[in-house]
């Protein structure tokens, strides 16, 4: 029997399982394979399929990830909704380590990644106007709210390329553009969702100040070792969020995202 699946959830760096009693599914797609086995369990009796973006290992930097295969598994999975968490930087400084953003806005600063399906001779122009799905977003800020976490509702994410961290310029720059947080991960994810019509959301967990907060010398710049350390104290906090969104997710909803890709 083919394996199916109504909610996909990505996990990012120091987030690489998530639910037990999966079964776990090789998968094979147009564009390669996904960046590892894709783990299957039931909750509330939706299908939930888990794959960490950077495989299992963290084999994958950000620029290297196999987007176009992830996204297209998940589609043939037969899933609609995914929810996307990312350890992330602030840009500002009212946006703490240990906040979580739900972002609404993303600005890319990436360059070279796959980050189409329509590579010709079909070509679609999508619209990117509102990338995130309205309908997750809201239930993200509900079940953050009533988990007593500190959420911001909206906010600007950019996406460098990496795998370096940002300058203190480059990093100045973008906080006095006033976005909100910084990730190396959620371009093309989201918008390669976009394209095959499935909600998307991101949470971002942000672990650090990026390059550090101007006029502030006793905050550092971010460090590996510190995303993972802090990553890892609310690992539980992001699990437990994302696991009370699945149960009060609607799998038989009709969304506007689902529309996007006709
Ligand atoms: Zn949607």
């Amino acid at each position: 029997m083919e394996p199916k699946a109504d909610i996909g959830v990505f996990g990012g760096s120091g987030f690489y399982t998530f639910l037990d009693n999966v079964e776990e599914v090789e998968l094979d797609t147009p564009y390669g394979r996904p960046s590892d086995a894709i783990a299957i369990a039931e909750v509330n009796g939706k299908k939930v399929a888990f794959l960490p973006r950077h495989g299992k290992d963290h084999r994958y930097p950000p620029h290297m990830i196999p987007y176009r295969a992830n996204l297209y598994a998940m589609k043939q999975l037969g899933v609609k909704q995914i929810i996307a968490p990312t350890a992330s930087g602030s840009l500002q400084p009212d946006i703490k380590p240990g906040d979580f953003v739900v972002c609404d806005q993303f600005v890319d600063r990436t360059w070279g990644r796959k980050d189409t399906y329509y590579d010709g001779p079909v070509t679609r122009h999508i619209s990117s106007a509102d990338p995130y799905c309205p309908q997750l977003r809201l239930l993200a800020i509900d079940v953050a709210k009533e988990m007593g976490i500190t959420v911001h509702e909206a906010g600007t994410i950019v996406i460098i390329q990496g795998p370096r961290f940002s300058t203190r310029a480059e990093s100045q720059w973008f906080h006095k553009m006033d976005w909100h947080v910084i990730n190396m991960t959620q371009y093309p994810e989201c918008m390669l969702a976009r394209e095959l019509g499935i909600c998307y959301v991101n949470i971002s967990l942000i672990t650090d100040y990026d390059a550090g907060l101007e006029g502030r010398d006793d905050i550092k710049p971010v460090t590996e070792q510190e995303v993972l350390r802090v990553f890892d104290q609310n690992n539980d906090k992001v699990k437990q969020l994302i696991y009370n969104m699945i149960e009060r997710m609607d799998i038989s909803v009709h969304c506007s995202c689902h529309d996007a890709a006709q």
